[in-house]
């Protein structure tokens, strides 16, 4: 954690290569600036020109809805609304933020948020000069209750146009260009729980934009999610505390992101798998069994390790803790054991849960290494905000520790889960994860697909 030496330099890379834009008052978002100097090498993955543009011709289009005034009348020439309704835990509603906000790029949308989540407690503004929170006299109510089944879905809408009823929504969503009907829709209310990038790059539509917005097709997460996502203050006063009290002078730091979605109380194989992975990939160091014979050196020499553990349950961290306090390790190294919090169970949308959520994955995205489980959106971004490649523990089957224990990511870029099977080009069934070299099928879901 290097302390800029000087003004000019700092501001290079607080605004991470022109990712951002300067101006905004500090005061009121002290991480927008600050997020540079909590990661190693945060300037190794820095945006295209060309990306820088375009974020900049979106911003100039957010701001149609001025701050405060909260006036989304559609004018003549004004850009058509994306009205975003994000759902479930907060790991899966920054992934529908992320990839709402690059399809309202994409297709030149004002993207606006509902507000009936905790995201406007958790984020500053991302634009400048207006709010990207959905403003209240929004006619629609109840958005939360949107599902396929209304009479204003597209779903509806397709199988009440004879030329498309035979083909699926959600294809049709992913194949849509500026040609076809969406694009002429001026409000779309899209709900969604996930990644959806990756089908981005599968429409022939977007795919020259794209490769010019992301040279490196492993950085797309990565760049927008250090666009969009600032912690407020009160956050960023949790995560900077953690880090400088148990994190910043270790030599060398470890994430390990637990998730079970069997069910809140201990088992013993994601334990085991665990410590197989840690082993297996050299991550942490082995223990001696006795007591060395030497006195315990001072450990003024020693490396150190600290190992950031997160999890809804304490007891994982409770027996690797122990192990490291029991036994010594072989070579001498000193290593810490903290777990932030443990909240038991999942009470996603309440603020102060979700506050201390995005002070996990972003103190996740702080270490050097990082061990995650599989199928899971929080460990998706935590790895994906500091630009890490996982080791991803695969999900276990039958209450077994799998076989690999891990497994180590192709890349740091999220999975999408539900992604089409359907190729827009040849306009049939397909095997999306072979129809271009970058999107591929991910580690730790055989069907989903991960830009790589
Ligand atoms: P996913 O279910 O693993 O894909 O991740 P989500 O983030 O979408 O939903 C899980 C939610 O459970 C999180 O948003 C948190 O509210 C809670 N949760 C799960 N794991 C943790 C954890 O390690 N720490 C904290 N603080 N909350 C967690």
């Amino acid at each position: 954690l290097a302390t800029p030496s000087t003004r000019q330099e700092s501001n290079a890379d607080e605004l991470l290569g022109g990712l951002l834009v300067p101006g905004f008052d500090e005061r009121t978002c002290h991480s927008r600036y600050r997020s540079a100097w909590y990661r190693k090498n945060a300037t190794r993955l820095l945006p295209s020109s060309h990306l820088i543009n375009r974020l900049r011709r979106q911003e100039a289009l957010q701001r149609q809805v001025r701050a405060g005034h909260g006036s989304v009348q559609s004018r003549d020439g004004a850009a058509p609304y994306l009205v975003l309704v994000p759902y479930r835990g907060l790991g899966n509603r920054m992934l529908a933020v992320a990839s709402a906000f690059l399809y309202a790029t994409l297709t030149d949308r004002v993207l606006l948020l509902d507000r009936a989540t905790s995201l406007s407690d958790l984020f500053c503004e991302p634009f400048p000069g207006t709010s990207w929170l959905l403003p209240r006299q929004f006619p629609i109510k109840n958005l939360r209750n949107l599902t396929g089944e209304v009479r204003e879905s597209y779903r509806n809408l397709v199988r009440n146009d004879s030329s498309t009823s035979c083909r699926a929504p959600l294809r049709l969503f992913y194949c849509d260009d500026d040609r076809q009907f969406l694009h002429r829709a001026p409000w779309l209310v899209m709900r969604t729980d996930g990644y959806f990038v990756p089908a981005l790059f599968l429409n022939p539509a977007y795919q020259e934009e794209l490769d010019r917005m992301f040279p490196r097709k492993d950085a797309v997460f990565y760049l927008l999610a250090h666009y969009l996502f600032h912690p407020t203050n009160k956050v960023w006063g949790v995560i900077t505390r953690f880090y400088n009290s148990y994190l910043r002078n270790a030599d060398e730091k470890l994430g390990i992101q637990v998730r079970v979605f069997d069910g809140d109380s201990p088992f013993k194989h994601v334990l085991d798998q665990i410590l197989a992975c840690t082993s297996q990939e050299r991550l942490l160091p082995e223990v001696v069994m006795q007591e060395p014979t030497l006195p315990p050196p001072s450990t003024a020499g020693a490396r150190s390790k600290a190992v950031l553990m997160t999890g809804l349950s304490s007891w994982y961290y409770e027996n690797i803790r122990s192990k490291y306090l029991q036994s010594a390790t072989a070579a001498g190294e000193v290593v810490s054991v903290y777990q932030p919090s443990h909240e038991e169970h999942e009470f996603s949308g309440k603020t102060t849960h979700d506050m201390k959520a995005l002070a996990e994955m972003y103190l996740l995205g702080t270490t050097d290494a990082i061990v995650t489980s599989g199928w899971s959106t929080f460990g998706y971004v935590g790895h994906g905000l500091g630009g890490l490649t996982p080791w991803i523990m695969l999900k276990p089957e039958n209450l077994t520790t799998p076989n690999p224990p891990c497994r180590r990511a192709r890349s740091m870029e999220p999975c999408m889960h539900a992604p089409p099977f359907y190729d827009c080009r040849a306009k049939h069934g397909a095997d999306t994860g072979k129809l271009v070299p970058h999107v591929q099928h991910c580690e730790d879901m055989s069907w989903g697909l991960k830009l790589v």
